[in-house]
């Protein structure tokens, strides 16, 4: 660590972090930050969109339900950066969104079709009709 507790280019390179982590951490380079507030982040399908954050219901099968809380408020790295009320607000939705029954029907319908789609190799005769 140097100066204002960010790590430096020595480190990065010491832990093999890529070239640009230091943009990253500053929201320079924030690919969480610039993607916006999609339906769809390329990694699940957003469940809930909130005053703090968007909730997204994960492609990848590390247990059903398996369900990501994003901040979408300004740049921070650290969920300790956030303001008393920006926390409340944050935690509270994760809360929200922790006490779901189960995965919505409806969502998991429509990642389960995302998944297929995405199944399909380009070379198959599905997809060159569909080119
Ligand atoms: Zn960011």
């Amino acid at each position: 660590m140097t100066n204002e507790g960010r790590p430096s280019r020595t480190v990065n390179a010491d832990l093999g972090w890529p070239d640009d982590w230091i943009a990253r951490v500053s929201g320079e380079a924030c690919s969480m930050c610039a993607v916006g507030r999609p339906d769809d982040d390329g990694y699940g399908l957003r469940i809930l969109k909130a005053r703090y954050s968007d909730a997204y219901l994960q492609r990848a099968r590390v247990l059903t339900g398996y369900t990501k809380v994003i901040w979408r408020g300004r740049h921070v790295v650290e969920p300790t950066e956030l303001r008393d009320e920006e926390a409340a607000g944050y935690w509270r939705e994760v809360l929200l969104v922790a006490q779901a029954p189960a995965p919505l029907p409806a969502a998991e319908d429509e990642l389960r079709d995302a998944r297929q789609r995405r199944a399909t190799p380009a070379h198959s005769p599905d997809a060159a009709v569909h080119a």
